[in-house]
């Protein structure tokens, strides 16, 4: 009866993920998107205790005091860690969150393996896969953590016949699995540990800046399959469910991002395709020189303009700019200005990072449009604001066969009347790359932290229509 009652609330649980994830996929649903996820995971969780402590071996009393105490330590590191995170860091928490899914998928396999006294070859299998599958993302993730958060360099590790390095590992992975189901001990398991782990970190370390986006969520998708693989091994078909439906939302998201940047699906997740054909530009060729502007003469731009576009990217999150991005759009509005912005795929740190902020600090979702809606509007536009983007809006991607991000679209601003350039720095951005937008004659670079340059020109029109 009890079972039953817990097989029925996993079922309630895996629609409500279903419906998370439907309402995930809109800006305006995804508040209600999160709270039937969180509803979710919550009677999965009170159905996974009540269903622990009925199979318990132990007294039910241990059983429940360690089950409490291990959540209180879970939930309390994750409370802290959660209010802690700036949304610039949030790609870097997400890799970290990964590669515990990716450590336990490999623990539950060992312990599987361990207390399975009369293993068939399917549990075998399972087991296997769970642990490869684990080990990878383990790995792979610590490594996406640690260039996400610029603990080690991004560019690519390349080494030599790399594409061969991974070949071999899965060869070699496939001859242990063999091995492993012809005479199921433990060695075999050890040493696809072993290879798995370095396999994870090889095809992440070999994929270069450009490409990370795609890396962050092709391990969400890895995460995903793991988690499925622990659900077979632990025969609960929630965590079965809930694997794939990460596993094949992450996929998705994978391939939507390649599109978008212009990639090989397959190149990609095979390591390292990115930095292929292309050689970083010289730091010191020579763009010609780039122009300065202050903000009191772009607001007088600004007040003249018809219209404007608004790129944000990277810097506008670091700066905390949206809130008074916001202000701006609207005054602009306000005054009769068509003000619309345009939000590269893989703009900012993670997918959607450019949607969230803008719809936290409430810009009106009719007027943020995706780089393929916008991309013909820029040479009709008088004024575009960079605040923040760089690789984004890179025309080197276009026009620089050699440059490492070429192929990638990217948003056309340079076709506008005059660029405004919002960052603190003539330094490249994420890919490592020079900009020759910088240099163009239609652009001007405004330097500085971008929520204090873009007060400044709120506080300017303020002042122009006070006078008026
Ligand atoms: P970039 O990372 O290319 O550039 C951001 C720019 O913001 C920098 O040039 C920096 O210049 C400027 N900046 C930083 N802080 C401030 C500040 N306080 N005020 C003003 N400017 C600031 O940003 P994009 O959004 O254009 O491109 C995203 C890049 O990240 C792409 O290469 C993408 O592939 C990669 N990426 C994207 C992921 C995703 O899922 N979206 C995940 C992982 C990587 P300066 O220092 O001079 O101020």
């Amino acid at each position: 009866m009890l079972t039953s009652l817990v097989q029925a609330v996993y079922v309630i649980a895996a629609i409500l993920f279903v419906l998370s994830l439907a309402g995930l996929s809109r800006q305006d649903t995804a508040r209600r998107g999160n709270i039937l996820g969180m509803i979710g995971m919550g009677l999965a969780l009170v159905a996974t205790v009540v269903l622990g402590l009925k199979d318990s071996e132990r007294p039910v009393l241990v059983t429940g005091l360690l089950i409490a105490l291990v959540f209180v330590i879970g939930a309390s590191i994750g409370t802290w860690q959660a209010r802690r995170v700036e949304m610039t860091q949030m790609p870097e928490m997400i890799a970290m969150l990964h590669s515990f899914v990716g450590l336990a998928a490999v623990l539950v396999g060992f312990n599987s393996y361990l207390t399975e006294t009369h293993a068939d070859s399917v549990h075998l299998v399972e087991v296997f896969l769970g642990v490869l599958i684990g080990a990878v993302t383990f790995t792979g993730s610590i490594v996406a953590y640690l260039k996400l958060s610029a603990r080690i360099k991004s560019a690519p590790l390349k080494l030599p016949g790399r594409n061969w390095l991974n070949l071999g590992a899965l060869v070699v992975s496939a001859g242990l699995m063999a091995w492993f189901l012809a005479s199921p001990s433990l060695l075999p398991l050890v040493l696809l540990t072993v290879v798995s782990l370095a396999l994870g970190w090889h095809l992440v370390a070999s994929i270069g800046g450009g490409d990370m986006p795609v890396v962050v969520s092709m391990l969400n998708s890895y995460s995903g399959w793991a988690a499925a693989a622990a659900g077979f091994m632990l025969s609960n078909n929630l965590l079965i469910i809930t694997g794939a439906l990460v596993g094949s939302s992450g996929a998705i998201l994978s391939y939507i991002m390649c599109k978008a940047m212009n990639r090989s699906f397959i190149s990609v997740i095979l390591g390292g395709f990115g930095a292929e054909g292309g050689t970083v530009v010289a730091a010191d060729t020579d763009y010609g020189e780039h122009r300065e502007i202050q903000a009191a003469e772009v607001a007088e731009l600004l007040a003249d303009a018809r219209t404007v576009i608004i790129t944000p990217g990277y810097g506008m999150a670091v700066a905390k700019a949206q809130y008074p991005v916001a202000d701006l759009t609207a005054r602009l509005r306000a005054a009769g200005v068509d003000v619309k912005f345009g939000v590269h795929p893989v703009a900012g740190r993670l997918p959607g990072h450019m949607n969230v902020l803008l719809a936290e600090a409430k810009v009106p979702y009719d007027i943020v449009l995706e780089m393929d809606e916008i991309n013909d509007d820029f040479a009709s536009t008088d004024v575009v604001l960079v605040i923040g983007a760089n690789d984004t809006v890179n025309p080197a991607a276009l026009e620089d066969p050699t440059s490492p991000i070429a192929g990638m679209p990217v948003l056309e601003v340079w076709h506008a009347k005059q660029v405004i350039v919002f960052k603190r720095s003539m330094a490249t951005g994420y890919a490592g790359v020079q900009n020759p937008l910088f240099f163009r004659e239609n652009t001007s670079m405004l330097f500085g932290d971008a929520k204090d340059q873009v007060e400044k020109i709120v506080q300017a029109l303020a002042e122009a229509k006070a006078t008026v």
